[in-house]
């Protein structure tokens, strides 16, 4: 019966490259100009233009982004970021290498974001700002936490690596806070391997968060390597060493220019996951808000033992005997050792994220994916779950 159905196993997560991608690659490769340069600063005004914004700024990861994101807001030992307690642990990490303390939030279960209600509760004297997360691609509700913000002074970090293509109430995310921070690791929707892009409302904090990019150097360090003469450049700012190589940026370009066709097939994956699974036991994810744009990132099931007959991490082991790459996002931040021990965080304080991070099971939703592999990915959960 565990016999797999499929010869190769299904990644999950496998991002859609194509010879665009491989030629732009091949050319920073023979031309010799390798790290950050002149691809990196044309997927920036690219990323820019798609986003409706004047600059951004390429990094390595979205976490390095959020890290500048934090530390250009000065925060001091003390100083409280609020996130939620469903979220990749970059989110958190990164409020503690800023000097400051994370304070969790539940999850509304209906939209799986962090709940607006928590958060007005969370708010102390010592709070400076909010990392909300938009979960999966789905925008959290950000009428409610930008007034929250402004009634408490609070600064807004979107992260939006699930979120690059998501619009909430027509506008786009990572344009709604005081900065939005992109992620193109290699299952992002848009994959650079290793990658991501910050943007900002404040000109002048992007400025220096661009300057925190390379060391803390004055602008683009990178140039003064170029024909245009020598320069010195100058230690402004304490800075890090995140910048964007051209190679990554080569991916980069070609993959945005290709967001809205992938975005299209996973919209089209997630709807045929949508309309198979609705007479099984499984719980899809919610319906999209009206006026907002899903960016159908994850597509999350959740899996109720008493209602399915199995147990999730049953389920996850009998998915892959099947030769299908499946995953889980995430569990929730207080099941984390270092968390718990850091900060004495406990589970029933967070029972929607708690009990959703030991439901939930993610299914393939890559453009990479054929018709048949979805096929393969419903038969597999039909042969476990029978419905
Ligand atoms: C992937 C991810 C990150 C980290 O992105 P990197 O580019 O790998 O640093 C942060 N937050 C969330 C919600 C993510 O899914």
């Amino acid at each position: 019966m565990s016999k797999p159905r499929r010869k190769e196993f299904l990644v999950f997560g496998q991002p859609l490259i194509g010879d665009d991608e491989i030629a732009e690659v091949t050319d920073s490769m023979r031309q010799a100009w390798i790290g950050t340069g002149p691809k990196a600063q044309r997927f920036e005004a690219d990323f820019a233009a798609y986003k409706g914004v004047a600059q951004a700024a390429a990094v390595n990861s979205c976490t390095a982004a959020m890290h500048l994101a934090c530390v250009a807001l000065n925060l001091k030992p003390g100083d409280e970021v609020i996130t939620t307690a469903m979220t990749f642990c970059a989110s958190v990490n990164v409020i503690i290498h800023a000097g400051a303390t994370p304070v969790l939030c539940d999850i509304d279960p209906k939209t799986l974001n962090i709940d607006p209600e928590q958060i007005e509760a969370k708010i102390t004297p010592n709070t400076k700002a909010l990392l909300i997360v938009h979960y999966a691609g789905r925008p959290c509700d950000m009428n409610a936490i930008m007034a929250i913000a402004k009634c408490h002074n609070l600064k807004v970090i979107e992260d939006c690596a699930h979120a690059i293509e998501t619009e909430y109430h027509g506008k786009k995310a990572g344009t709604i806070g005081d900065t939005g921070c992109f992620s193109f690791y290699a299952t992002k929707n848009i994959a650079c391997g290793e990658g991501g892009m910050v943007i900002a409302k404040d000109a002048d904090s992007l400025a220096r968060i661009r300057r925190m990019v390379l060391h803390g150097l004055s602008a683009d360090a990178w140039a003064r390597y170029s024909a245009s003469g020598f320069k010195h450049h100058y230690v402004t700012d304490l800075g890090f060493k995140y910048n964007m190589p051209d190679l990554q940026a080569a991916i980069g370009i070609h993959q945005l220019k290709r967001v809205e066709e992938h975005w299209r097939r996973r919209e089209a994956v997630w709807n045929r996951y949508v309309t198979e699974l609705a007479p099984s036991p499984f719980i899809a994810p919610p319906p999209i808000e009206s006026n907002t744009r899903h960016a159908y990132h994850l597509f999350t099931i959740r899996i109720d033992e008493k209602r399915c007959g199995i147990a999730r991490d049953k389920l996850l082991e009998e998915m892959t005997k099947r030769n299908i790459g499946v995953g889980v996002h995430y569990l929730a931040i207080p099941e984390q050792p270092y968390y718990r021990e850091r900060y004495g965080w406990r589970a029933e304080d967070f029972p929607e994220a708690i009990r959703y991070g030991r439901e939930c099971i993610s299914l393939p939703i890559s453009p990479k994916l054929t018709d048949e592999d979805v096929t393969d990915v419903l038969a597999a959960l039909c042969d476990i779950v029978q419905w």
